[in-house]
């Protein structure tokens, strides 16, 4: 097991990038703790598999040092990093067994065959597939050679980080939830490093202590799914990130106060003058739907989701969405909406800007 340092990397697949824009991934510096279980989460194409074949070794980058605990691996092969990883389809050898499939990377290393043995038959039941054991890798479903591909990444228990890019994707619905819980409890009982990518949010936010958010190249936050909810970094991670996601207004700000065309909103802290583009973040679950005062919304319509409606209604032309309880009661009266000002981020050019507490 082992902490990962990422230190100045950046990649570009040109080999003369002009600009920023020429960089899949953008200049990061982080360390991943040791033990801890991660979810790469962004849309396609932010750079997720980018980073992901960099930390494994299958890339290289074109700038900056990947360290495995101190050691500098940034040339060294992915065999000799000791890495396991799965990729989104699977990776089986046909003519193999489920069982041979399974112990190859134990053979591999020399492990001793009675450990090889046991150590099969535990995998099989963590996939499911204990009474496939025997039959050949060929005849099976894109599905079950999937699972022998997670089986294969999960059956070394001494390698140095457990790597997953969208390994779900071709696996049905209750079998991912199965799967998922099943990589989660082996990361309770061995304590690997894992990463897991992703551009499911539910499957980040469930998998991972710390979920690692990317967009367009750019790591924007790194957070507990608590801290992802509370004080989105970014504006991305806002709306990305909660169903639906936060509400985005153009504001003014001064001091503790907001203006929305014209209209005063109080924030829970005080700013100092603010230069850039300028909005407030405020989830649906803090804004109020109200017969009193407050911004004037328009409703176009409430989608009942069983624990709570949706409403969805325009705020002077914009979207803008409103979590109510089951049982509150939408009247045509209520035309306004109220924000809970501890719960009002400021977003200066999409960033997150810290005011002091009012
Ligand atoms: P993700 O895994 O988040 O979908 P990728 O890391 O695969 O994103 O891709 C990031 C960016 O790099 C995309 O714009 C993609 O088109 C580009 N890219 C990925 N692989 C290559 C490659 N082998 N050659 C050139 N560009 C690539
Ligand atoms: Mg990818």
């Amino acid at each position: 097991m082992a902490k990962i340092t990422l230190d100045n990397l950046a990649h570009s697949y040109y080999p003369n990038p002009k600009s920023e824009d020429d960089f899949a991934l953008k200049e990061l510096n982080h360390v991943w703790s040791d033990g801890e279980a991660y979810a790469l989460l962004g849309s396609s194409g932010c750079g997720k598999s980018t980073l992901l074949n960099i930390i494994s070794g299958l890339l290289h980058p074109s700038q900056g040092r990947i360290l495995f605990d101190d050691k500098d691996v940034t040339q060294a092969t992915t065999a000799d990093r000791n890495i396991a990883q799965v990729f989104q389809f699977p990776v089986v050898y046909d003519t193999m067994t489920v069982r041979a499939n399974l112990a190859f990377p134990l053979k591999n290393r020399g492990a001793d065959p009675k450990y090889i043995a046991d150590r099969v038959q535990q995998i099989g039941a963590m996939i499911g597939m204990e009474a496939e054991l025997d039959k050949r890798a060929r005849g099976l479903t894109a599905d079950a050679k999937q699972k022998i591909s997670l089986g294969r990444g999960m059956v070394r228990e001494d390698v140095n980080a457990l790597l997953f890019d969208e390994p779900l994707t071709v696996i049905d619905p209750h079998m991912k939830w199965e799967l998922r819980t099943q990589l989660k409890s082996l990361h309770h009982e061995f304590g690997h490093t894992m990463i897991y990518v992703t551009h499911d949010q539910t499957e980040a936010l469930t998998f991972a202590d710390k979920v690692v958010v990317m967009y367009d190249g750019r790591v924007v936050q790194i957070g507990t799914p608590q801290e992802l909810f509370d004080t989105p970094q970014h504006t991305f991670v806002g709306y990305f990130i909660g169903s639906p996601g936060m509400n985005v207004i153009p504001a003014e700000v001064a001091g503790d106060r907001a203006m929305v065309h014209g209209t005063q909103v109080d924030l829970g802290k005080g700013y100092d003058a603010l230069s850039g583009k300028v909005e407030i973040g405020v989830r649906p679950e803090f804004v109020t739907l109200t017969e009193d005062a407050g911004l004037p919304v328009t409703v176009r319509r409430v989608e009942d989701v069983g624990r709570h409606k949706i409403v969805r209604a325009e705020l002077f032309g914009t979207d803008i969405n409103i979590l109510a309880d089951e049982d509150h009661n939408i009247s045509p009266d209520m035309t306004n909406i109220t924000f809970d000002p501890a719960r009002v981020n400021v977003y200066v050019d999409d960033w997150l800007t810290s005011g002091k507490a009012a």
